[in-house]
């Protein structure tokens, strides 16, 4: 029998692309506190690392899932279904925008850019949360979805994705109170930079962590273990009344005000 805070637990985990991704940080740590889980992955380069870093986890499972396809889906929901029959968690770290889109201004994001941005970065939040709702047993369940602080404020290069990560917050919010008489909890970690295949398509990235390793109160960068550790708590009963928050993990950079931290001294 499994012991630690996710004993007997089964969750879904989306958004593992390598070693280096926020995800895998919290896959491993869900692992290690008893759970056994679920992973999506996108195309078979995917495929082969995620069965690579998941061959010694006990009882993963592995299925292939688009989020911009509803049938994909619908299709990863039924896999994990006839293994599991139901779902305790669900961590959403799934996030595209195209390259040139973070280059230049904002007011430049075509149409079409900014429908595919949201629709990968936060509508599929909505869409996941939906499919899994079935599954969640009568105790209720945890979901838990990655975000980034330009969604508050204007970060230099951001872009369209910082107005997606506003609209993945707001429907986190929403998600909470549609789920939360089943007992469903739905909240988002605003994380620092971490460098990440995702990460590293934003110009500048380098220049983001300097900023905030400089500024921020706890004077260092986080890394995806810092993320690991907030997600148990709020995937595990630890957090059994928290819902819709946004909790950050970013070594404490969103209380600044518009100065930087030495100017204080
Ligand atoms: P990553 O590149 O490791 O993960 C991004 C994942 O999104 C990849 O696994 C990719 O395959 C997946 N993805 C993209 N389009 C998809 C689609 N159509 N269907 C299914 N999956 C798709 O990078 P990461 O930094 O670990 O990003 C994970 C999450 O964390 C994202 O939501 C990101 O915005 C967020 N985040 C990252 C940082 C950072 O600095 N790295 C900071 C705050 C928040």
């Amino acid at each position: 029998m499994a012991e630690g805070l996710l004993a007997g637990k089964r969750g879904v985990i989306t958004g593992v692309a390598n070693e280096r991704s926020i995800a895998w940080g919290c896959a491993k740590r869900c692992a290690e506190e008893g759970a056994t889980l679920a992973f999506s992955y996108l195309g078979e380069a995917q495929e082969k690392r995620l069965a690579k870093l998941t061959a010694d986890m006990d009882g993963a499972l592995r299925v292939p899932c688009d989020v911009t396809r509803d049938e994909e889906i619908e299709a990863f929901f039924d896999s994990v279904k006839s293994a599991w029959g139901q779902v305790d968690f669900l961590v959403h770290s799934v996030a595209y925008a195209d390259r040139n889109d973070l280059m230049g201004r904002f007011v430049d994001t075509s149409r079409g850019n900014f429908h595919m941005t949201l629709d990968i970065s936060a509508y599929s939040l909505v869409a996941l949360a939906r499919a899994a709702e079935p599954l969640f047993p009568g105790q209720g369940g945890s979901i838990v979805a990655m975000t980034f602080y330009g969604a508050e404020k204007v970060v230099p290069h951001y872009n369209v994705m910082g107005v997606a990560k506003a609209t993945l917050e707001a429907s986190a919010r929403y998600l909470a109170v549609d789920m939360g008489a089943k007992g469903v909890r739905v909240n988002c970690i605003s994380a620092g930079p971490v460098k990440t295949l995702a990460a590293s398509a934003i110009p500048s990235f380098r220049r983001m962590l300097a900023v905030n390793e400089r500024n921020a109160p706890m004077g260092r960068n986080i890394v995806a273990d810092d993320v690991a550790g907030a997600s148990l708590y709020l995937l595990s009963d630890l957090s059994s009344a928290v819902t819709g928050e946004v909790l950050h993990v970013d070594s404490g950079y969103n209380i600044l005000g518009g100065f930087e931290l030495p100017e204080l001294a």
